[in-house]
């Protein structure tokens, strides 16, 4: 299916001025939208040349864009000039209509503020591992999952730890790594968030751990990806290990380590840096993209999750609990269209 949408592309990106013949000429090219980055590729153009084809799964979203190029009126016999406004501006003559099913979810291509996505090549990156091979041997953070579990089988509303290193004099032990501090929803408001309750600096935050009862997400949410979001990209201080931990009614536990940094704020200036982008993003990728809702089973919206953070180039890799004692993570990774652990090594 092909739908037609404007987009913002300077003529001379597409044709050198001296191909344009009088009285008036007319160019198409063709593009498509990869529908996990939302870039876009040339498809076609007027010689018929097939630059790139789709190379997912999903369809590519197409759009066609026509030019219709004319001289003004006098400077030549034609005298039909007035058809166009002149080429300069291809956004302000291009063929638009259609519906497009993607809702244009951050993809308004009339947007100059839209950054382009660099896709990150396959690097096996061992500090996530590393990062969450920590947590499997302290002891102290497996206790505190535990309790995050009873809370989140047993309550209606959040509980919430912050980790962090604590005082620079105070001894660490591989199975007391961090201080934590705990926060906590209620019946009337369910929700808990560490900002706001006082905490000034994050400097030494190493991670927030908290639950999700029965009637949340099994995974991690957007305000979730939203609070990592907003501590990776202000607080330079915060080392690349910080991780975002969830533990739902089933006991299951979800950490969120950091693979690539700067991919991951990227992630978030892209989707989750205002109210606007985080609704859309709530409601094309989470939901309609990625079917991952309320309601769903435990297992559909873990593929969802997954399939998110590795079409959307996250920066982020998810580690799952193999166990209610949080000794154990798998790493979760989407490959042919299912989820498939695999071991840190
Ligand atoms: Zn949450």
């Amino acid at each position: 299916m092909i739908t037609y949408q404007s987009i913002d592309l300077a003529l001379s990106d597409m044709m050198a001025p001296e191909s344009v013949q009088v009285p008036c000429t007319t160019h198409f090219n063709t593009y498509h939208i990869t529908p996990d980055t939302n870039d876009t590729f040339l498809y076609s153009s007027t010689n018929g040349h097939i630059q790139n084809v789709c190379q997912h799964d999903m369809e590519c979203h197409s759009y066609t864009v026509i030019e219709l190029d004319c001289p003004p009126a006098g400077s030549s016999g034609s005298g039909t000039g007035s058809s166009s406004s002149g080429s300069s501006d291809p956004s302000n003559e291009t063929t638009s209509g259609g519906g497009d099913n993607n809702n244009g979810s951050n993809t308004d291509p009339n947007d100059p503020n839209d950054p382009d996505i660099v896709t990150a090549p396959l690097i096996i990156k061992k500090a996530p591992c590393e990062s969450n091979k920590r947590l499997e041997i302290d002891d102290v953070f497996k206790q505190k999952m535990t309790i995050l579990k009873d809370r989140a089988s047993s309550q209606s509303f959040e509980t919430l730890f912050t980790v962090r290193t604590g005082a620079p004099s105070a001894v660490t032990s591989i199975t007391d790594n961090f201080d934590y501090q705990h926060f906590q929803g209620s019946i009337s408001k369910p929700k808990v968030a560490w900002n706001g309750t006082g905490i000034t600096s994050v400097a030494d935050f190493k991670g927030i751990i908290h639950s999700h009862f029965s009637d949340l997400l099994p995974v991690l949410s957007v305000g979730d990806l939203v609070d990592m979001y907003y501590i990776m990209k202000n607080n330079a201080a915060v080392t690349n290990d910080f991780f975002y931990g969830l533990v739902n009614s089933s006991g299951t536990a979800y950490i969120l380590q950091i693979q690539d940094r700067a991919a991951f704020v990227a992630f978030g200036d892209r989707y989750l840096s205002t109210e606007g982008k985080r609704f859309k993003f709530t409601q094309n990728q989470y939901e309609s993209r990625y079917n991952i809702k309320e309601g769903n089973s435990n297992s559909d919206n873990e593929k969802g999750f997954v399939k998110m953070l590795s079409k959307i180039n996250s920066g982020l890799q998810v580690f799952k609990s193999t166990d209610t004692t949080y000794s154990d993570y798998k790493k979760l990774n989407y490959i042919n269209s299912e989820v498939v652990e695999s071991d840190c090594n």
